[in-house]
């Protein structure tokens, strides 16, 4: 069996037994152990186990968040020794690897990603965003300087959402920070970005609900503002509406944006179609996102996924408007248009009625863009991440 980290190893030892008092002192030693996860602290003890000063700890960060080298005898700042007693002990650098790839019409990208058990996640590139997610508050227009990776958080999902794909999988496992992160850099990697040259964002908004593994998702997003050098203004989560987990989100010092999926004018309607909410009703999930400390010119954004006749029609917009502005937040909506996938019972919006419900926000003053589809032919689109090999998708229904 191989882990993704010394944490995932000690959490699924079985109760009553002893926690290793050294990282070297694993109940395994052959075991393969990835260093990609470590944040610099981790690091820096791992260093001192093999009693190498702590500035090796900043070589390795540099080596694996910076340069991106996969192979532990490459990391040529790090003397011979020191990496051989390494490999000995079963460390390796342990980045995720791509190991599939899909490539849409729309030149959007989605990859099959291994972790180090060999499970695999999805990540999407959108080379030039979609139209909602810059990470300024802006629209992100069609600029190719910039482009958008969604990462996934969790395989599979728990919270049932009924118009979404990935709840068909239920929940397999959480990610660890290193996958989550690894993710990122995996696919920075194979388009050879220059961080700092190309602006980058990210949206947490892959498969799972980032707020159920809230320690390991905010680890990674420390890894990826502090070690990888993202900025967490070009960050955004989203999340269906985890009470605690928006409570946490506030007290964060550093975090992304946050991103709540609305999806209905009410409860009653979004219980229909997120069970989710008769645990936590947009009251609650409101007056918690009121206890986040905003950042100058900082936005909420409510996402709407757009179900044909059922929450798209004018008195729909019109009581999102209501509820809204009753919230009395600085907020946008982005309309997505559902995404279609096999066996729901849905139907996507016409552009008419799409136009509509955005031109009938707008009337009540809250500012509304549209998030352009991307990838649907590669099964790439928002709620489609599934694990699939198809590349193809019916549209239609
Ligand atoms: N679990 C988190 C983040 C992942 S889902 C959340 O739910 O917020 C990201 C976004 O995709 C959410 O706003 C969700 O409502 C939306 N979504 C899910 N399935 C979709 C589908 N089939 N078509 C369009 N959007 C979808
Ligand atoms: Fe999970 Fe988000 Fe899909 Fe709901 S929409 S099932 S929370 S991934």
């Amino acid at each position: 069996m191989r882990y993704a980290c010394l944490y995932e190893l000690w959490s699924m030892m079985p109760p009553g037994r002893k926690k290793p008092t050294s990282i070297l002192d694993s109940p395994e030693p052959a075991e393969v152990r990835s260093l990609f996860g470590f944040n610099i602290q981790q690091l820096t003890d791992l260093m001192a186990e093999f009693d190498a000063p702590a500035y090796r700890a900043k070589q390795l960060a540099e080596a694996i968040y910076r340069q991106w080298e996969d192979d532990l005898e490459k990391v040529s700042t790090l003397p011979k020794p020191l990496r051989e007693a390494m490999s000995e002990r079963g460390f390796k650098v342990g980045l995720p690897q791509i190991i599939e790839s899909y490539v849409s019409m729309d030149g959007t990208e989605r990859y099959l990603i291994a972790g180090n058990d060999g499970q695999t996640v999805e990540t999407v590139w959108m080379p030039d965003g979609d139209g909602g997610e810059a990470g300024d508050g802006s629209e992100a227009g069609t600029d190719l300087r910039r482009a958008t990776i969604c990462v996934s958080s969790q395989i599979g999902c728990a919270v049932n959402c009924q118009f979404c794909l990935t709840a068909k999988l239920g929940i397999i496992r959480n990610l660890t920070a290193g996958e989550i992160a690894g993710q990122v850099v995996a696919v920075l990697k194979r388009h050879k970005v220059e961080i700092g040259k190309r602006r980058i964002n990210l949206v947490f908004m892959g498969m799972g609900e980032p707020f159920l593994n809230y320690d390991e998702f905010m680890a990674a997003v420390r890894l990826l503002v502090k070690e990888v050098g993202i900025p967490e203004s070009r960050m955004t989560v989203s999340t269906s509406g985890i009470v605690p987990g928006i409570l946490r989100f506030a007290q964060e010092p550093v975090r992304p944006k946050l991103a709540i999926s609305l999806n209905a004018p009410n409860d009653a309607a979004r219980t229909e179609i997120m069970p989710i909410t008769k645990k936590w009703d947009l009251a609650h999930v409101i007056q918690a996102v009121r206890q986040v400390p905003l950042r100058p010119k900082e936005k909420v954004t409510f996402e709407y996924v757009l179900l044909g006749g059922l929450n798209d029609r004018d008195r729909d917009a019109d009581e999102v408007g209501q509820l809204l502005r009753r919230a009395n937040l600085p907020l946008k909506v982005n309309l997505i248009v559902w995404n279609p996938g096999p066996g729901m019972p849905y139907s996507m919006s016409d552009p008419h009625t799409v136009h509509l419900f955005q031109y009938r926000l707008k009337y009540n003053n809250l500012p509304a863009y549209v998030r352009r589809p991307r990838g649907r032919d590669i099964f790439a689109a928002c709620g489609q991440l599934k694990r699939t090999s198809e590349k193809l998708v019916q549209l239609g229904g």
